[in-house]
């Protein structure tokens, strides 16, 4: 029996293929999305992978949504928290609602699906938890002072998490990515794209597969000595200690 599997904005870009990762490695695997319900449609019709919508910023709708996926494909042995969005601003103009609004969707959502899902890992005593933080969460970044602030509070999550979830057999770890080419960046002004790309030594945005991978490694079962590790996957355009 594979494993279960829940991937928060499974359907698109880094989360899609995280999900498909996981797929390949023999999970049963369920991605939630917020409400681009086309894309939603299309990743289904393509990957025969459920699809679940709801905003996993509200407490409420992740406590109803996990029960509706648990009570199709049973307890879940991997989440991974990967749902995030970008509103970005120089902080001297940055207004609450931009605050807020990536404060709620980027780290409020790791602690709404966690909570749902992690005493039941520690129960059964086995379990995986994946958050995907970013470089900007590592080494901050200008234009981002609400995204990066959320991306670090992720690591501090990670960390904490991992020391509570270890005697338990669950590990929490997370994977920073650098640029990787998604609609996310494809939001960004071509200059500014350019401007990343040549700070990149390897020359390149990453692809998302590349992401996905380091999930699969993380959330297999032979990962288990890892936990509150974060794994930069940025070309070398930050190297973190
Ligand atoms: P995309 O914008 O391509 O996809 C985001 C996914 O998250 C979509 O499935 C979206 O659903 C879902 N989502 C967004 N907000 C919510 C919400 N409130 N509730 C439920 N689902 C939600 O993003 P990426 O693939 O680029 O990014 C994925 C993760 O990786 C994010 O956490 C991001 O911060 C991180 N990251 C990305 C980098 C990059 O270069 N792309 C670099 C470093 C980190 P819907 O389709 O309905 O909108």
């Amino acid at each position: 029996m594979g494993k279960n599997a829940i991937v928060t904005g499974g359907t698109r870009g880094i989360g899609r293929a995280i999900s498909l990762a996981l797929k390949n490695n023999g999970c049963n695997v369920a991605a939630t999305y917020a409400g681009n319900d086309e894309a939603a449609a299309q990743f289904k019709s393509e990957t025969d992978i459920n699809v679940y919508k709801w905003d996993v910023g509200d407490y409420d709708a992740c406590q109803g949504g996990v029960a509706e996926i648990e009570g199709a494909q049973g307890p879940t042995d991997i989440l991974v928290n990967n749902a995030g969005i970008t509103r970005d601003g120089f902080f001297h103009k940055m207004t609450p609602a931009q605050w807020s609004e990536v404060i709620r969707a980027d780290l409020d959502s790791v602690f709404n699906m966690s909570r749902q899902i992690f005493p039941g890992m520690r129960e059964r005593g086995y379990g995986r938890i994946v958050n995907i933080t970013s470089i900007n969460g590592q080494k901050g970044q200008m234009g981002q002072v609400n995204y990066s602030a959320a991306k670090a509070g992720m690591i501090g999550f990670t960390r904490a998490l991992a020391q509570e979830g270890a005697r338990k057999g669950v590990t929490v770890n997370a994977v920073a990515p650098g640029y990787i080419a998604t609609d996310m960046v494809a939001a960004l002004d071509e200059k500014v794209l350019q401007g990343i790309v040549a700070q990149v030594p390897v020359g390149r945005l990453g692809a998302p597969e590349e992401i996905g991978d380091c999930v699969a490694f993380l959330a297999g079962e032979g990962a288990g000595f890892i936990t509150g590790a974060v794994l930069s996957a940025n070309g070398g355009q930050y190297i973190a200690a």
